[in-house]
């Protein structure tokens, strides 16, 4: 081999290895801004203070599941469902369904979870391993699992916050949890008992929260029985969000969801996590 030839090798050698490394750069970036989820240029954090100065007077004109500016289901072309679960937490309410969490990952079902604060300090470590799972979405069901109202407003027997700063604390507390367990920032966010009244969900828009109900009733609370679960999951139209429940695993919630989704297949649909770009 001549030494022009060798020369040649040699350069062609380094070119292909700085190509590698070139890509690997590119991946790296590609990754890591893939890692974190996009912040939308409307999420500016707005101070405690200038909130409760801006909402204090306000009263409110609805208070519902079904307020204006509440998210309750998403824009698609195709036959896809979202699955959403709410782990509620308190004396009742820090259980685990494992059964269904066995099932949703066997088969490979991407979901959204809305975790409560308590849920999370009671099962802190399985929280952390579904939030390193993909197949689940972690976002925020509140610190103390209130509706959320300025004035006090109760539903399912809960009595709600009573104030802007309560509001803004019952979202902002369990958000920075969250971030603190995860390193990411949930900004959806469903109320325990999913009610709201409009100047509460306001507030959520102005911290850059956006308030995510339901299409489908898929549980009642964790009450139904695995066939109303069945029976409820199979009216889903595209781009429904169907609210269950992963802390109840006595309640017929894991049997019902196990009988529905091979059915939900058959007809085409396929199941996929929220964004919020494609809120409606
Ligand atoms: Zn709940």
């Amino acid at each position: 081999m001549t030494i022009v030839k060798q020369t040649g090798f040699i350069l062609i050698f380094f070119i292909l290895i700085g190509c590698q490394v070139q890509q690997a750069g590119n991946l790296s970036l590609l990754n890591e801004s893939n890692a974190k989820r996009p912040v939308p240029s409307f999420l500016v954090e707005n101070g405690k203070e200038q909130l409760i100065a801006k909402y204090e007077n306000k009263t409110p004109s609805e208070f519902g599941e079904n307020v204006a500016g509440v998210y309750t289901h998403f824009s698609s072309s195709k036959k896809e469902i979202a699955l959403t679960f709410d782990a509620c937490g308190g004396s009742h309410g820090n259980g685990v369904d494992e059964a269904l969490i066995a099932f949703l990952k066997e088969n490979k079902l991407p979901s959204t979870l809305f975790i409560n604060s308590r849920w999370i300090d009671q099962n802190t470590a399985l929280f952390q391993e579904l939030a390193r799972d993909p197949l689940f979405q972690i976002e925020n069901h509140g610190t103390h699992h209130k509706p959320l109202s300025v004035n006090g407003e109760s539903a399912w027997g809960i009595t709600g916050t009573t104030s802007v700063k309560e509001v803004i604390e019952e979202m902002k507390e369990n958000q920075k949890k969250i971030e603190g367990l995860t390193g990411e920032t949930p900004t959806l966010s469903r109320s325990g008992t999913a009610y709201y009244d409009d100047v509460a969900v306001q507030i959520a828009k102005d911290l850059g929260i956006q308030v995510v109900n339901y299409t489908i009733l898929g549980d009642a609370g964790a009450t139904y029985t695995a066939q109303q679960v069945n029976k409820a999951l199979l009216q889903a139209q595209p781009g429904d969000i169907a609210l269950l429940h992963m802390n109840q695993p006595t309640s017929g919630t894991a049997e019902g969801v196990k009988k529905a989704i091979p059915s939900l297949q058959i007809k085409g649909y396929t199941f996929v996590q929220l964004h919020f770009q494609n809120l409606q």
